[in-house]
């Protein structure tokens, strides 16, 4: 067991609340498996401390001085620097098998059995489905893959600038090869579609595992209500947001430092 690992990524303390709540959903849905956070050297002590307490590990990745390829191609390609950072992921070697998480997803069931799976896995992405969605995919630690990967964006770039581009382009032969790959979108239901197909979300949402908060409009950035303690948002996407502050009000708060709450809502 101890050779798999959830893994996400915060490169500053508001992705660091996410990382946190997020830590917290895998605990509530009983994961067997542990968690574990790359950072970079950006995020502050005091973040680091409250990740450290809820993470099995926390592993700083610095992109410019880590590995001499990922220097040369960041030169080259300031503007994948993020991305850069989330394929990091592939040099976690001590594990065998990883499923990758954003910051900005919650666990809502146990999904355990996403660890059969094998790389590269990932849901359908609503803009446009021959994409997988990197939000969330199982995948393979490797320095073999990693190498690949930073010589691939050298090269090839992103045709979308960040690291979703970037992996598609990689693992081209997901749209079209082996249909296991294709996770359902239950893995990795992005807000998106609480607007473009509402009736499926009534439908199929009491099975809903993984739910992705895509866009600008991040959980941590919404209106909270400290007094109610209810969060200010839409109300098809007002239950699920409920459920990310309800851990956060709960879980994470209590254990921040004045200076740190400041972070969130408002
Ligand atoms: N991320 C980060 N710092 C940033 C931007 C992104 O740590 O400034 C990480 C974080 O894990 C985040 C992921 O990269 O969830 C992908 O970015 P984001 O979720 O904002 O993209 P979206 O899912 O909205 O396309
Ligand atoms: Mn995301």
């Amino acid at each position: 067991m101890s050779n798999r690992a959830w893994v996400t990524l915060a490169t500053n303390d508001s992705y660091g609340l996410g990382a946190l709540v997020l830590a917290h959903s895998l605990r509530r849905a009983n994961s067997s498996y542990q968690a574990v956070v790359l950072i970079t050297p950006s995020v502050t002590d005091a973040m680091r401390e409250r990740l450290r307490a809820v993470f099995a590990d926390v592993v700083t990745v610095d992109v410019l001085d880590s590995r001499d390829a990922a220097h040369l191609a960041l030169l080259q390609r300031p503007e994948l620097g993020i991305t850069f950072t989330k394929i990091h992921c592939w040099s976690l070697t001590q594990y065998e098998k990883c499923v990758f998480l954003d910051a900005d997803t919650l666990v809502i069931q146990n999904c355990d059995e996403l660890f059969e799976r094998e790389e590269l896995s990932a849901a359908p992405d609503v803009g446009w489905p021959d994409c997988f969605n990197s939000g969330v995919f199982v995948f393979k630690p490797s320095n073999e893959t990693f190498d690949k990967l930073i010589k691939f964006a050298q090269e090839r770039g992103s045709f979308d600038g960040g690291d979703q581009g970037l992996l598609n382009s990689f693992f081209s032969d997901w749209a079209h090869g082996d249909i296991n790959k294709h996770l359902p979108f239950l893995y990795n239901v992005t807000s998106a579609a609480f607007y473009s197909y509402l009736p499926a979300l009534k439908h199929y949402g009491q099975d809903l595992k993984i739910i992705h908060f895509i866009g600008i409009a991040k959980p941590w950035l919404q209106q909270f209500n400290w007094e109610s303690r209810t969060v200010d948002a839409p109300d098809h996407i007002k239950g699920l947001l409920q459920l990310w502050w309800d851990l956060f009000v709960g879980q994470v708060h209590p254990q921040l430092d004045v200076t740190m709450s400041g972070v969130a809502g408002n």
